[in-house]
Order: structure tokens, then C-alpha cells, then sequence
């Protein structure tokens, strides 16, 4: 590599490098093109200038690595169901079909066909959804934070309080504590209790004329064990009835079926149960457990319901008509009681004989490789904050490559076409198949062949 002093004269045409370039990638030319360019600015910035062919590496790594941020499906081997970072709940082809028809025609989504005129948005949806629910009535936003932003505003703007129990102030993943979130949207949160310990006495005599709801919040993806109390659901919500004070319940994933048969331990509690324990609305994900979209779903009394509707910020947070289609598809299939029309809760019920079977075929499709393999133990998990303390008992294929590292060798398989997502452990890495979609064993075979061979494209 020849390197010089630079001078704008070394820096090669953005024309010229297109032109090495072009062919390769599948990106719109005007965003090859301001690549090119940012990364040819890069270098006019410091002392030297490499080769043209290490210019056009350097840009064909900027391309490629842009290439790869493009939306595409992967393959989740991680054995986390619900994995927030791999978008959460998967769709059946029955609700993908259900938004393609959606999406690819004019629909009925604000006309009321009975009547010929305007319709109610939502209203199958939200009719459905309280059946569903064993709720006076229902809606939807667009995510379960946007539904305890609009549910806080309504009962404290502009000058109440929510009371909350300060060991319900959770961080739910990256940067979303419930606590900012609300104090964010302009709530005066009342603290009560303290971490480890809430009493009923704790939330009552912060019970004053200035309160606007009560709010109980799952401890989602965490437990407190030791010297820990707080009250039940029906007890606050007695408190709450008593004083006239709406109380509300975000139960992050909320279970529909119940969960007992995925964790003896632990109790993932269910929107219906909740509402008949006496909360006035509870909230929860349509991308969690519930398996559907991403959407904020509001269930309980239909006053509530109503005004939450009335909300100017109702409009702001509503959703678009694909989630929608995807929503009264996964609704339908739970009242129907379709398993198999919603995946989360499908792969989370699959038996380890079948794992054990599909990892004994893969197995045997990778030997010859320069890769030790032996089937292993996974312990995967539900994800999205959900049952925290339950390991998802699992199926593993673990590798040791012979030709490179374990990181060498994860970083290959993000490259294949569609990468593939596993993770490392115990000196291997593991294919956890729980979360294989099992019409993707095939790829996972070829992701593994491609992995070992050279025809990658760099990182
Ligand atoms: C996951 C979760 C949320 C956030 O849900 P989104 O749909 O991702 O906005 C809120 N509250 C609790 C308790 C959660 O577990």
C-alpha cells in the first residue's frame, strides 16, 4: 500500500469510484453516491491517501455496512421468543396475508358498510378485542407507552398526581423507564413505598385532592425476592373504589392464554383477571406475548374507554390500518383459540423431540464441515419482559469452528443471506432452534456451509 501526503488532487472522482462500485450493490444510486462521497470527504480530511483499490475497499465497506442496517428478515437462533431487537412477535401466514391484502387494496377502515357512510375506525377491532379481554370495552394505540402516556395525561393533566409504588418504577429495555416516560409527557408522579416494600397504608395516605389515578405497574422482566411486600391488585383497587380514584394496571406483555403450563413458578398475569381484581383499564403490548403487532392495547370500563377515545392525543397515537389488519387477525385467532395462527405461543409450546429431531437432521447435514458439532442444551427464554424468572428449556446445535474464532464465526453468520443470529456460550457457539422458524432449518444449513466458506462479503 502506497500512501501519500495528500492533496486534493489524490482524492480519486466520486464518477470514477461509482463506476468500480455501482454494479455491486443493491442500493438506490443517489445513496451510493452520498456514501461515496462522505467517505472520499473522510480522507480529504487527513494527511494520506491510500490507493485507488484501497479507496474503493474502504467505500465498499461504508456500502455494504449501510446494506446490511436495510430492514431484512434473520434468523433469530438466540432462543428468545420475544426479542425486542429482532422485532418482537412473528406473524402466522394468515395474519401476513390478512395485511397484505390490506395494504395492496382500498379498505373499509373509516366507511361504515351497513349504513354507506362514514365509519368508526377500529371498531371490529376494539369490539373483538373487549370479548377478548372479558372487558366492558377496548381500543388501541400505537404501543403499550404511548397507552400509559395517553391513560396518565387523561386522569392528571393538567395539575393531578399519579401514585405509583417506587418498586414499580421499572426500566422496561434501552433508555424506557416508566418513571421518565411520564414525567416526560408532563405527569406528577407521588412516589410511595420504597423499593423492596409497598403497603396499602403507603398508597392511601398519599391518597389527597390532588390525585388523578393509581397506577400499578408488572414488575415485567425482573422479581424481587426477600424482604418484599406490596399490596394485591384487589386491594389497591379497593382502596381506589373507595376514594372514587380511577386505578389502572400496565401489565407490559399480559398473558391471554394462560402461562402456567411455560412456568410453574411464576404467574404472568392476564388482562381479564386484572380487570375482575377490580383495575379500571389495564394496558399491555400487542408484540409480546399477545403475539401480534406492535400496538398499545387499552382494555376495562367503557367510560374510560370512551374519553381515552376523545383524547386529542388519542389521534396523535392512533393506528394505521396494517397494524390493524394484523391486530383482528391475532385477536380472531386467540378467541378462536388458534395456536397456530399465532407463533410466539406456538414456538414457546413445541416439545424437545421435535427440536431434538430437527437438530439430529441438521446435524447430520453439516457433518463434513471443518466444524466440530454436537447437539447441546439451550435455555431460552420468553424475552420482551415477560416471565423473567423461567428458563424455556431447549434444543441446541453447538459449533466450534476449526478454521477461526467463535466471534470470527458468529460475525460470518450475521453476513449470510439472511443473517443468522445465535450466540456464544460455554466455548460454542449455539443455534438455539426454539425460535428457528421450523420451515428455516434449510437455511440455517446453508447459513453454516456459507459461514465456512470464503464468499462472504467483508465486514
Ligand atoms: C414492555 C412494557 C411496556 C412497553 O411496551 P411497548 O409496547 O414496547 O411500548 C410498558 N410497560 C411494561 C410493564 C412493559 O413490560
Amino acid at each position: 500500500m502506497h500512501e501519500r501526503i495528500s492533496s486534493r488532487r489524490d482524492i480519486p472522482a466520486v464518477s470514477k469510484v461509482l463506476e468500480a462500485v455501482e454494479g455491486d450493490f443493491d442500493l438506490p444510486r443517489p445513496v451510493i453516491v452520498a456514501i461515496i462521497r462522505d467517505e472520499l470527504s473522510v480522507l480529504r480530511k487527513s494527511r494520506t491517501v491510500p490507493d485507488f483499490d484501497d479507496v474503493v475497499a474502504q467505500v465498499r465497506g461504508a456500502l455494504n455496512r449501510h446494506g446490511r442496517s436495510r430492514l431484512q428478515p434473520v434468523i433469530n437462533a438466540t432462543g428468545v421468543v420475544l426479542h425486542t431487537n429482532f422485532g418482537r412477535a412473528t406473524f402466522a401466514p394468515t395474519t401476513a396475508l390478512s395485511v397484505a391484502q390490506i395494504s395492496s387494496n382500498y379498505s373499509n377502515l373509516e366507511f361504515d358498510l351497513t349504513t354507506g357512510e362514514r365509519g368508526s375506525r377500529a371498531a371490529y377491532v376494539e369490539r373483538n378485542l373487549a370479548i377478548l379481554c372479558g372487558a366492558e370495552a377496548a381500543t388501541v394505540v400505537n404501543n403499550c407507552a404511548a397507552a400509559l402516556v395517553l391513560v396518565a395525561r387523561h386522569f392528571a393533566i393538567p395539575d393531578r398526581e399519579v401514585i405509583i409504588s417506587r418498586g414499580e418504577l421499572v426500566q422496561i429495555g434501552g433508555g424506557f423507564r416508566i418513571g421518565e416516560i411520564l414525567q416526560d409527557a408532563g405527569i406528577n408522579l407521588r412516589e410511595v413505598g420504597a423499593t423492596n416494600r409497598t403497603s396499602v397504608t403507603d398508597y392511601s395516605k398519599a391518597i389527597s385532592r390532588n390525585t388523578g389515578m393509581i397506577l400499578q405497574v408488572h414488575r415485567s422482566n425482573f422479581f424481587m425476592e426477600g424482604f418484599v411486600e406490596s399490596p394485591r391488585t384487589q386491594e389497591i383497587a379497593q382502596l381506589a373504589h373507595k376514594q372514587r380514584l380511577p386505578f389502572v394496571v400496565d401489565l407490559g406483555s399480559g398473558a391471554l392464554p394462560p402461562t402456567a403450563h411455560l412456568a410453574p413458578d411464576e404467574h404472568e398475569p392476564m388482562p381479564g383477571e386484572t380487570l375482575n381484581a377490580g383495575a379500571d383499564l389495564v394496558c399491555f403490548s400487542g408484540d409480546k406475548l399477545f403475539g401480534g403487532p406492535q400496538a398499545g392495547i387499552i382494555a376495562g370500563k367503557r367510560r374510560f374507554v370512551a374519553a381515552l377515545r376523545r383524547e386529542p392525543l388519542f389521534r396523535a397515537l392512533r393506528c394505521d390500518k396494517l397494524c390493524l389488519a394484523a391486530l383482528q387477525a391475532t385477536i380472531d385467532a386467540h378467541l378462536r383459540k388458534s395456536t397456530s395462527d399465532i407463533p410466539a405461543l406456538g414456538l414457546l409450546q413445541i416439545s424437545k423431540d421435535e427440536l431434538r429431531a430437527r437438530a439430529a437432521n441438521i446435524f447430520a447435514r453439516l457433518r463434513g464441515l471443518p466444524l466440530q458439532i454436537s447437539v447441546g442444551r439451550g435455555r431460552g427464554k420468553v424475552g420482551g419482559g415477560t416471565l423473567p424468572r423461567s428458563v424455556i428449556a431447549s434444543v441446541t446445535i453447538d459449533i466450534v469452528p476449526e478454521g477461526c474464532s467463535l466471534g470470527e464465526f458468529a460475525s460470518r453468520l450475521r453476513r449470510t443471506t439472511p443473517p443468522l443470529i445465535g450466540y456464544i456460550a460455554n466455548n460454542c457457539f449455539k443455534i438455539d432452534l426454539r425460535t428457528v422458524l421450523h420451515q428455516q432449518d434449510e437455511v440455517v444449513i446453508d447459513a453454516v456451509r456459507s459461514a465456512c466458506s470464503a464468499t462472504l462479503p467483508p465486514t
